[in-house]
């Protein structure tokens, strides 16, 4: 099993998980976070860490597409492990449906 980081973190990015986990494996999208299925350890640190509650175990029903697209965006962004400021507006984001459309692939800065 591995966690994975799941659509309410889209626009949020509150970046408060990638501090805590012990073998860094979040990597940044320019508005999303992903965790690496391989590398993750399945602690379980970063799931209750998470102000948006985005992080679930991939054991949750329903949550294939979403560990698809960790594994995928894993292996094309840069590595974070340290927090930064979010965007200004993500508190407006948060619990906002919908927010799958609004998904950037474009990666992030990385530390
Ligand atoms: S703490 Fe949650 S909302 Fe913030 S970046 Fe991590 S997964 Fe996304
Ligand atoms: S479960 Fe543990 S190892 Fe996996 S991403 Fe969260 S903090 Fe890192």
């Amino acid at each position: 099993m591995t966690y994975v980081v799941t659509e309410n973190c889209i626009k949020c990015k509150y970046m408060d998980c990638v501090e805590v986990c012990p073998v860094d494996c979040f990597y940044e999208g320019e508005n999303f976070l992903v965790i690496h299925p391989d590398e993750c350890i399945d602690c379980g640190v970063c799931e209750p860490e998470c102000p948006a509650e985005a992080i679930k175990p991939d054991t949750e029903p329903g949550l294939e597409s979403w560990l698809q697209l960790n594994t995928e965006y894993a292996s094309k962004w840069p590595n974070i492990t340290q927090k930064r400021e979010g965007p200004s507006d993500g508190k407006d984001w948060d619990g906002k449906p919908g927010k799958l459309a609004l998904l950037s692939t474009e990666p992030g800065q990385g530390d």
